[in-house]
């Protein structure tokens, strides 16, 4: 069995006492162990700001995006390797690990772009330059400058790839140093993605460290110059964001957390249509695609009253041929939950939603196995607007006035898709929903090659107010701010345009 260990201080350490077990979730055989025990974390942290922020910040952002694009280019070379891992460890099929690992590669990519051209600039600005007097002499200008700190990035185990690449991506081209800590039940992804960027060297020393197994005091130990960007449960958000030391040094926290995401159906789309087949093709992808383990997959499907029944049936008929089994056969489309504890909250979840099963049930699929069947529940109770159930399983809500009033019940989101060419109730439905929402995925099937709501793209923002963690990552530049400081230089203008570069 393979012993994780975690790359701190510029070496690869084991913890000792007490390992946590990774297995196979569709075979529940032991893959891995892994323990932080005894590793100094404080150290660990001081390691990353004293040697990796200094490399990071002497290089250009056109040198530091060549470095994405090089563990880009090695995770491409060992793409095969790392599907694999997703496979065993993740319960992923195929299709599904590749989402994860190409994901990855994509966003580094991306980010990588970004940093050529940003070229060669130290400050980079934020908005044009301000008329402060009468004079023009007087000015202003708001720039950003990396933070001194580390960036430590706290990760769920449902995208073990791409979690850490676009969190990574983003920290790294700002010129912050990273510590990833991928949830234990699924790190051998990212341990395998740490050990070709140290063999290879791809990174300066200092500039990325990983910690397998449990965060102990991890958080704690963050200052003021420190970064937290966090994705996993509304309950482990509010916990750290609650930690006192995070309140007094003023811990710059991000959280990616639960999202009851909403998939709305408009009153024009005909059944047998070309929207109502879009949206039907996407809501099988969401809710099966990492047995939906997504914290972008749809959760409630909301459709006009006089289509209900048909959406129903239509569903049901489409879930009935996902295969579920083992993802290493190739006839399999949707693999398991990922540790026995997700399968027995995903069981407890459907019992929470109420309602009726119109489609599939929580008993056991195989004999070995975290496995459940997709799960389709009409007329849910009100916990199907509380409650995120994290596995395939969606409910569907009928509605007769707008839809916007369901939508927002949710509390915030990451992702509401619409699927409509009315353009009076695309405009309502838009406004309504917009202030709740991170994204809004307009469905539309002319579109070629949509990769549908489910997929963050790093272009656009990730992340959703209220219940969603309030958080925001990606969006292309504009995910740098969070690793930057911004500072208002207020002066004479020849001279912030000789400090900044920036000409006014
Ligand atoms: P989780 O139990 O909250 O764990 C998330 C991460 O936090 C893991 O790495 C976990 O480590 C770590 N952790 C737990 N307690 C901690 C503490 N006291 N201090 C620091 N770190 C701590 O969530 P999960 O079960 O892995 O993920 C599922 C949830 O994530 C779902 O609710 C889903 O909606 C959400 N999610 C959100 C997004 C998004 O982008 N918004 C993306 C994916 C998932 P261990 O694994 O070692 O316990």
């Amino acid at each position: 069995m393979v012993e994780l260990r975690s790359y701190l201080c510029g070496q690869w350490s084991a913890g000792t006492g007490a390992r946590q077990m990774l297995v196979n979730p569709a075979t529940e055989a032991p893959l891995a162990s892994a323990s932080t025990e005894g590793l100094d974390l404080g150290a660990a942290l001081e390691h990353a700001r004293a040697q990796g922020g200094p490399a990071l910040r002497a290089l250009s952002f056109a040198e530091r995006g060549a470095l994405l694009k090089g563990v880009a280019d090695a995770m491409q070379d060992a793409r095969d390797e790392l599907i694999g891992l997703g496979i065993s460890n993740g319960g992923n099929t195929r299709s599904d690990a590749k989402f994860d690992v190409d994901g990855a590669i994509a966003t580094l990519l991306a980010y990588a772009e970004t940093g050529t051209s940003l070229g060669a600039q130290k400050f980079l600005p934020d908005g044009e330059g301000i008329q402060l007097g009468r004079s023009p002499r007087f000015h202003g200008q708001h720039v950003l400058t990396p933070r001194r700190g580390v960036a430590v990035h706290v990760n769920a185990f449902n995208f073990p790839a791409w979690g850490f690449a676009e969190k990574a991506a983003v920290a790294l081209l700002a010129g912050m140093p990273v510590l990833s800590k991928p949830a234990t039940s699924s790190a051998m992804l990212a341990h395998r993605i740490a050990e070709l960027i140290v063999e290879q060297k791809l990174l300066p020393e200092g500039a990325l460290s990983l910690l397998v197994g449990a965060p102990r005091d991890l958080i704690e130990r963050l200052g003021a110059q420190d970064v937290l960007a966090f994705t996993g449960s509304g309950d482990t958000g509010e916990r750290i964001r609650a930690l006192p030391s995070v309140i007094r040094n003023s811990v710059r926290v991000n959280v990616e957390a639960d999202s009851l995401n909403a998939a709305v159906l408009g009153p024009d789309a005909e059944p047998r249509g070309d929207m109502y087949e879009l949206f039907l093709k996407e809501l099988v992808r969401d809710i099966t695609q990492k047995a939906g383990q997504k914290c972008t997959a749809i959760r409630r499907i909301i459709v006009p009253a006089a289509v209900a029944q048909e959406v129903k049936s239509d569903l049901a008929e489409l879930l009935a041929v996902v295969k579920v089994g083992d993802p290493a056969d190739e006839e399999t489309r949707m693999g398991p939950l990922a540790t026995a504890s997700q399968l027995a909250d995903a069981r407890a979840g459907v019992e929470r939603l109420g309602g009726k099963v119109a489609f599939g049930g929580t008993g056991r699929v195989l004999e070995k196995g975290f496995f459940i069947s997709p799960v389709l529940i009409e007329e849910p109770g009100a916990a199907v607007h509380e409650h995120e159930v994290f596995g395939p399983i969606a409910s569907l809500i009928a509605y007769t006035e707008g839809p916007a009033a369901i939508v927002t019940r949710g509390n915030g989101g990451l992702v509401c898709s619409i699927y409509s060419e009315d353009q009076a109730f695309l405009d309502e439905t838009v406004a309504e929903v917009a202030p709740f929402h991170g994204r809004i995925y307009l469905g539309h099937p002319k579109v070629e090659l949509s990769p549908g709501p489910g997929t963050v793209l790093p272009q656009l923002v990730h992340g959703g107010p209220g219940k969603a963690g309030g958080g925001e990552e990606l969006g292309g530049p504009r995910g740098l701010a969070f690793y930057l400081q911004r500072t208002a230089l207020e002066g004479a203008r020849p001279v912030i345009a000789k400090i900044t570069g920036i000409k006014a």
